[in-house]
């Protein structure tokens, strides 16, 4: 579904992407591990064009695109087909919990109203916040906020649902509805790449775990293989570290 070669990022003269390799299958969910700063966050945002890459190709659904060099018109249709899910979950702050949601499809999929807010219901019932509807995020704890913006991510029906550390900024007691959520998506066959440093949510729902450090992959496998036996120095010690 997805395949990405050679992407490479650099700030300044820190290489924080040396040269991702990954291929993405239907269905599938991927949780990415790894130490802080170790280039994660700027690996999906370099997908999902919120930073443009310094070189790497994207094959999207058989399209191929320059990562270093995308046409606006590749970026518009890669972020119709793919969705992201942020840290600090990004609803706008003047907007109901179902206008939140149904924007994103009157204004990118031409919807009518009317058809839009049918379709924010379905995806609010889905994650159990009909009754929070005409609430406003700030009436709302940071883990119905969060669900909701899993709600706008997968209502435009995406192929692709990126999670960046979606549960990192909540209340410990707040972090399992959210993990809930995602765990019924993946049921549901959406297929997924999740940041996560929540290592019990990778062993029991992704089917792939990959150990990222210093800008590369490390290693991957299933989650068996890569908490159980990690064949590299470095995973071995970043899962003794947060043991
Ligand atoms: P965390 O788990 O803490 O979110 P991460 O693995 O997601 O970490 P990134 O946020 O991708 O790591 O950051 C990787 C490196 O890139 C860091 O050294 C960071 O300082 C640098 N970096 C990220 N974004 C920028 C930017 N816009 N400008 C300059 N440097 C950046």
């Amino acid at each position: 579904l997805l395949e990405l070669k050679n992407l490479k990022k650099t700030f300044k003269d820190n290489h924080v992407l040396k040269g991702i390799d990954l291929a993405v299958k239907e269905g599938e969910v991927i949780a990415i591990i790894g130490p802080s700063g170790s280039g994660k966050t700027t690996m999906l945002r370099n997908i999902n064009f919120l930073e443009t890459a310094d070189a790497g190709t994207m094959t999207l659904r058989q399209k191929r695109i320059d990562m270093a060099a995308p046409t606006q018109e590749q970026v518009l249709w890669t972020r119709r087909h793919m969705a992201m899910v942020f840290q600090n979950y990004n609803l706008f702050k003047n907007k109901t919990a179902l206008e939140n949601i149904s924007e994103g499809l009157i204004f990118g999929q031409n919807k009518s109203k009317e058809e839009a807010e049918t379709l924010a219901s379905r995806a609010l019932d889905q994650v159990d916040l009909l009754d929070k509807k005409d609430f406003y995020p700030s009436q709302l704890s940071g883990g119905q906020q969060q669900r909701i913006g899993i709600a706008r991510a997968t209502v435009l029906n995406p192929d692709i649902v990126l999670f960046d550390e979606p549960t990192s900024a909540l209340d410990p007691e707040l972090v399992g509805t959210v993990l809930r959520d995602m765990k019924r998506l993946a049921e549901r066959g959406q297929t997924m790449i999740v940041v996560t440093h929540q290592m019990a949510f990778a062993r029991d729902v992704a089917d792939r775990v990959i150990f990222f450090a210093d800008g590369e992959i490390i290693e991957q496998g299933s989650a068996d293989d890569v908490f159980d036996h990690p064949q590299h120095e470095r995973t071995q010690r970043f899962l003794s570290a947060i043991a």
